[in-house]
């Protein structure tokens, strides 16, 4: 059940096989690849291009129970179930998100996976890649400053300083920078508090995530809302004509970066956008091309299904016309029994009691998944070294109980031959069960409706409150003809509820929606519940304590 090597040691150890050969796999010719290192490539838009109009494969959304702090293994769960559907002979890629640094540097470490099921070459995913985080700062960075050289050269526009949307963005943890003072050295006047966002929760992050082709990009970028007018109305990118250059920083961090799991499956790493404050899903344009070349792509929605799983169906799928066509809810044991009641410090003890408990978790998670978006669901369980064999038959009980195929998952200890039962059993149950995919709303329920369907049918909230400006802002919404955008809530990943410390299956609790926000260019709107950090601070050991390189230049440490 473990082994004696760490991530770093285990990717560090395995061969890197020449991307061409990776992209042969996907019949991709060597000359469509754009090559930026050992081992990973971007794929040139004139392959994209050809492969629009192709028959598309089936695609695998996993998505999670309620997660503790560490992540019950999504991304280590979809690399391995690849692995296992190419060791089942299926022709099959795995889309991910790349990695933020802000992150890898603070509390959560790298996130290409974990013991055998990972993506590489892992440092250099995890280490800034082939640069489209910073691509996407700079996007960002650079409309920040038109706009401010705005109101430095006269303000024509009648931009109101008092109500500038548009912040500033680092790729780092950094608390010292949430609140700032800006414009000391210009006029009088512009002096102004503003702040800096992580590159993660960056509006173009979004937009880039869920464009489909250049011009889709350009336009979604000039509709980017940067403030009030003074006198009514609204200032966008394109009204600072904005749209074009940044479109051109853009230009090679729009196309989709191929790498290798382990056992050589092709893994689209794109996009990073936030789970909260953004939809969390990699790139439209990397999962679209995925499916026009394998039979079977496996992508991981962010947070758990009341979250990531949402904003998967009603933003990505909505946006970009692609379906799912089954569900892997990832559960664990540990997860399980703190949901049922045990503190973060026991999860190791076995307690069956709380394990039945918290198993209310899950069975809302498959709620959701199967009964709301109407899809195939299979449960993987993610095995961990302290799990009891008791325990494991006492939630195979559970599943079940559901109705619902699960397999137990060995692939962090073994490889993708740890994940060929999950495998199996999703090959027989999208043959079996047709997906009868659905969104949680149509396009043309009211904006404050939508909010009330997801709070309901998905959290299992009583009822919504709102302040009266808040639903003022979604009527001046909708008179501006947003009404039929899709809503992007960002709340605790923690809870049902608005609330972290609300465990298991709350019912009947009431969502607080404290700001709405409209994000014109990524084309939903923002319901904050709570408080929600787009600048997170670093914890008192931050990982990147653990980093270092040796005389070779090499990475070693904890990464
Ligand atoms: P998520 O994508 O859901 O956030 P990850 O797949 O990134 O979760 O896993 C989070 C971390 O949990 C991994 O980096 C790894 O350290 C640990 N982990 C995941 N699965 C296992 C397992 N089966 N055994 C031990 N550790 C695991
Ligand atoms: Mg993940």
């Amino acid at each position: 059940m473990s082994h004696p090597f760490t991530d770093l040691a285990i990717a560090q150890h395995a061969r890197v096989v020449p991307i061409e050969e990776i992209g042969a796999r996907l019949d991709i010719p060597k000359e469509a690849l754009l090559f930026c290192g050992q081992g990973y490539a971007k794929l040139r838009w004139s392959l994209l291009k050809s492969l629009r109009h192709r028959p598309k494969g089936r695609l695998v959304v996993v998505t999670a129970i309620t997660p503790t702090p560490a992540g019950e293994g999504k991304t280590t769960t979809a690399i391995g179930l690849a692995d296992a559907l190419q060791r089942l002979g299926q022709k099959t890629a795995v889309c991910l998100r790349e990695p933020s640094i802000g992150p890898i540097f603070g509390r959560k470490g790298a996130a290409t996976g974990a013991g055998r099921a990972q993506v590489i070459p892992r440092e250099e995913i995890n280490l800034e890649f082939t640069g489209d985080f910073a691509a996407v700062g700079l996007a960002h960075n650079l409309l920040s400053a038109l706009a401010d050289n705005h109101f430095y050269q006269g303000n024509e526009l009648r931009l109101d300083p008092s109500r500038l949307q548009w912040k500033r963005v680092i790729d780092i943890n950094d608390r010292a920078l949430r609140r700032i003072v800006v414009g000391l050295d210009g006029r009088k006047g512009w002096v102004r508090q503003e702040g800096f966002e992580i590159v993660a929760a960056s509006e173009v992050m979004a937009i880039l995530c869920l464009a489909r082709d250049y011009h889709d990009l350009r336009t979604r970028l000039s509709q980017i809302r940067v403030g009030a007018r003074l006198g009514g109305g609204s200032v966008s990118s394109g009204d600072l004509g904005a749209a074009g250059a940044m479109a051109a920083v853009l230009r090679h961090a729009f196309l989709p970066n191929l790498a290798q799991t382990l056992e050589q499956v092709p893994a689209f790493i794109h996009g990073g956008p936030f789970g909260n404050i953004a939809h969390g899903c990699s790139s439209v344009i990397s999962a679209e091309a995925a499916l026009s070349l394998a039979d079977w792509v496996v992508t991981e929605a962010g947070f758990g299904s009341d979250l990531g799983g949402e904003k998967f169906v009603d933003i990505f799928c909505r946006q970009s016309g692609l379906r799912p066509s089954a569900a892997v809810i990832v559960a664990t044991i540990r997860a399980l029994k703190l949901h049922g009641g045990l503190p973060l410090d026991a999860l190791d003890r076995e307690d069956l009691g709380a394990l039945e408990a918290g198993l209310a978790n899950l069975r809302r998670h498959v709620r959701i998944m199967r009964d709301l978006f109407g899809l195939p669901v299979i449960i993987a369980w993610n095995r961990f070294a302290t799990d009891t064999d008791a325990e494991l038959q006492c939630v195979e009980q559970g599943a079940r109980n559901m109705g619902v195929p699960s397999a137990e998952c060995r692939h962090w200890a073994e490889g993708g031959a740890g994940a060929e039962e999950l495998g199996r059993k999703l090959l027989e149950a999208v043959e079996q069960t047709p997906s009868r995919f659905r969104f949680l709303y149509d396009d043309e329920t009211p904006l404050w409706e939508k909010m009330v369907s997801v709070a309901e049918k998905v959290y299992g909230a009583g009822e919504v409150t709102a302040k009266p400006s808040v639903r003022r802002a979604l009527s001046r919404m909708e008179e501006e003809g947003f009404g039929k955008l899709p809503v992007c809530f960002a709340k605790t990943q923690y809870s049902f509820s608005a609330d972290p410390r609300l465990r298991g299956a709350p019912e009947g609790h009431s969502l607080p929606v404290r700001e709405v926000r409209l994000a014109a260019g990524a084309r939903y709107v923002l319901a904050l519940c709570g408080e929600i950090l787009t600048m997170p601070g670093l914890p008192e050991d931050p990982a990147s304590l653990q980093i270092d390189i040796d005389e070779d230049g090499r990475i070693v440490g904890a990464l």
